[in-house]
């Protein structure tokens, strides 16, 4: 039987699914409807990574326990795949693995045994027991890489942590190595050997680069002391296995690797190896650190590692929080039909480069490709058969006796140019789809659709049917567009499962377009008689004006961009871990819900009500005032603030105010400033409106 294993990365467990998530999941899912459409078994894996210091920190946040943190995380990646039709109720992945399985503890130590006692090409020990030396930021609880901490400014400090601006301690413990360095010469030749290893072939030279650039070795474990929540090393329970070494494993442990149960439901066996499709950004892990493990094992190495880009904003900016241009995954679900996101994420990204999401172009895209292209073209004709021909596939040949009428209408009265022309545009939509280039494929099976809507448009039904005559030649007109539109339904249908099931049935045909190997496809297979069925919009235009406002308000009237983390306490707080350095998250995982603070960020600002017992313009600044405020110390405050333009010393004298107590003294034009009164601004010059109290609060009072 012929096979076929694809792989999403499994997504770390400390942040809730994303458009990154979201996004390989579709091309996975499309991809395992495919093989599946075409006769193969297939196997789709998706899941999440559970194990680790951050699940554990976030855990202890929380007030849960690791598996509770992670169950809890992994309930929202469940309900997001059954929203959009990606879970296994649907037809979508066959397994939505964790690493917390039991089967998969089993199969990760027996990987982790094999690479133990096998020696490497230059005949080391695969695996050594050292000390890891490196930079550790404590609040981070992880060691930093060189693109991981900002470069001190004077040489001989420490540099600083990127997230928290801290000094990070040269730390040293001991450790488990793969011995990485002696793999370098046999993964240049499997680079070389096998060219689509790694696609696209940019990301190829990219790898390469990297490999013959040297290899270091690479720490696999971490003391049991500083990092619980893990697998232990097998014979060495003082040790963790590094989470990434872990979870890169699950790829084989999930189909039966080290377990005979495991074995019998899935099959490593029938199954591997696998298509891992990966963000560019985990691209070294799955190509490099991956393939030199399995190497190792004796394992035999994955079928490829395909690189897909990252979604920027329409003006190709990165998403963030902070910009708020992130595209949120419930906005979708609410205002969206699932195949048109499908058919915009496959569209869009051209295959290896980064695409552009935003709410507009998806509106637009659904229009104009989907309602006015396909869902018109589809309505129409089988509107038209419905009214001309009784409901029934009329036939699509023109008698001899008809051809010159047929001809003088502006017909083509060779029916397979047509044909051809959907023929060719099948072949080209075949190989563009094997190559990953779902956009180039798609724009193919679009070709069809303005070449059936040109033909309906010369040939003028509508003015066929008032001439009895031509009757024979209306019915071949609509017979060559409903046969396109069926060879579309099977063509489209690994893209919008939905929608072409729905054309299928529209078509008056029976069963499903997912069991029609398109490579089979004949024309003319389309019965003459066909009773069609009830005819329906398969796209309904979306109105941009009413979806827009209101996608806006929302965004307004929840002040930040509501996620799913705000719709559950607790989310943010594990939301916002930094990711472990080499985790299977996306790069989307970076911008996702991280620019939250955890309330103990917020608990670090020293809020206090204070009053303004003193207030004078500063010399020589148009701006400032200066204030001596009271918050309940033995001394008022003396605080400057740039309000003057607005508020005259006056005004504010007597006033309750919010203090920032607790922010560094620092000097304004020779006077020291104790502290930042907090003022709402607006407006294009930034105008201030000084907090304050509609009700009695005595000075020092806390805010929280
Ligand atoms: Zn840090």
């Amino acid at each position: 039987m012929n096979t076929f294993y694809v792989t999403t990365p499994i997504y770390y467990a400390n942040s809730l699914p994303h458009l990154g998530h979201l996004y390989t999941m579709i091309v996975a899912d499309t991809i395992a409807r495919a093989k599946k459409q075409r006769g193969i078994e297939r196997y789709f894996l998706t899941g999440t990574d559970e194990h680790g210091i951050n699940i554990e920190r976030a855990a202890e946040k929380a007030g849960r326990t690791p598996k509770e943190q992670t169950d809890y995380v992994v309930s929202y990646f469940k309900k997001m795949t059954a929203e959009f039709g990606l879970d296994t109720a649907h037809g979508g992945y066959d397994i939505f693995m964790r690493t917390t399985e039991p089967f998969h503890y089993q199969g990760v130590s027996e990987f982790w045994r094999r690479i133990a006692n096998a020696k490497t090409p230059k005949g080391n020990d695969a695996i050594y027991k050292g000390h890891y030396e490196g930079w550790f930021c404590a609040p981070c609880a992880e060691y930093k890489t060189e693109d991981e901490y900002q470069k001190p400014k004077n040489p001989g400090d420490p540099p600083t942590c990127l997230i928290h601006d801290t000094p990070l301690d040269r730390v040293s413990e001991e450790s488990y190595f793969f011995r990485l360095s002696d793999y370098d010469q046999a993964l240049l030749a499997l680079y070389e050997t096998q060219p689509e290893f790694v696609r696209p072939e940019s990301r190829r030279n990219e790898v390469m680069s990297f490999v013959a650039g040297g290899l270091q070795d690479l720490s696999v474990s971490r003391p049991r002391a500083s990092v619980s929540w893990g697998i232990p090393v097998p014979n060495d329970p003082t040790h963790t296995m590094y989470v990434w070494f872990e979870a890169l494993t699950n790829y084989i442990t999930a189909i039966g690797f080290g377990n005979e149960e495991r074995e019998k439901v899935a099959g490593f066996e029938k199954y591997w190896p696998a298509l891992h499709l990966v963000g560019k950004d985990i691209l070294r892990f799955h190509a490099v650190y991956w393939p030199a493990f399995l190497l190792a094992a004796g394992v035999e190495l994955p079928r490829a590692v395909v690189a897909h880009g990252m979604w920027l904003d329409p003006n190709g900016r990165k998403m963030s929080k902070t910009l708020g241009n992130t595209i949120e995954l419930d906005v979708l679900d609410r205002y969206f039909p699932t195949d048109g996101i499908r058919y915009f994420c496959l569209r869009e990204m051209v295959f290896g480069q980064d695409g552009r999401f935003g709410y507009e172009s998806l509106i637009d895209r659904t229009n104009s490709d989907l309602a006015s292209g396909l869902g018109n073209l589809s309505s129409r004709t089988l509107t038209m058969i419905a009214r001309y021909c009784e409901g029934q596939i009329p036939s699509g040949q023109i008698p001899e006796d008809k051809l010159l009428l047929a001809k003088r209408a502006g017909v083509d009265t060779d029916e397979t140019t047509v044909a051809g022309f959907v023929e060719n545009a099948r072949v080209l939509f075949l190989q563009q789809f094997d190559l990953f280039a779902f956009s180039r494929a798609l724009e193919a099976a679009w070709a069809v659709v303005a070449r059936i809507d040109k033909m309906i448009t010369d040939a003028k039904p509508w003015d066929l049917a008032k001439d009895e005559t031509q009757k024979q030649t209306l019915g071949a007109v609509l017979y060559r567009s409903a046969e396109a539109l069926r060879w579309l339904a099977v063509l489209l249908f690994p893209v919008m499962p939905a929608a072409s099931n729905e054309l299928w049935r529209q078509l008056g045909l029976s069963a499903s377009p997912a069991t029609v190997d398109p490579a089979g496809l004949k024309w003319g297979e389309l019965k003459e008689g066909t009773a069609t069925g009830e005819v329906k919009p398969i796209f309904p235009r979306l109105d941009k004006t009413k979806i827009m406002s209101e996608i806006n308000e929302s965004a307004k009237a929840s002040g930040v961009h509501a996620t799913e983390a705000d719709a559950v306490s607790g989310a943010a707080t594990q939301a916002a871990e930094p990711p472990p350095p080499m985790t299977h998250a996306t790069e989307a995982d970076a911008v996702g819900v991280t620019s939250f603070i955890e309330i103990g960020d917020f608990a670090k600002v020293e809020l206090r009500v204070g009053e303004v017992l003193s207030a004078e313009r500063v010399p020589k600044s148009d701006k400032l005032l200066l204030m001596k405020i009271d918050i309940g110390e033995p001394t008022p405050r003396q605080v400057l603030a740039g309000i003057a333009e607005y508020y005259a010393p006056e005004k504010v004298l007597g006033r309750k105010v919010v203090l920032v107590a607790n922010l560094k003294p620092r000097k304004l034009r020779g006077f020291e400033s104790q502290g930042m009164v907090v003022a709402a601004s607006f407006g294009e010059e930034g105008r201030p409106v000084l907090a304050t109290f509609t009700e009695d609060v005595p000075n020092g009072a806390r805010l929280k």
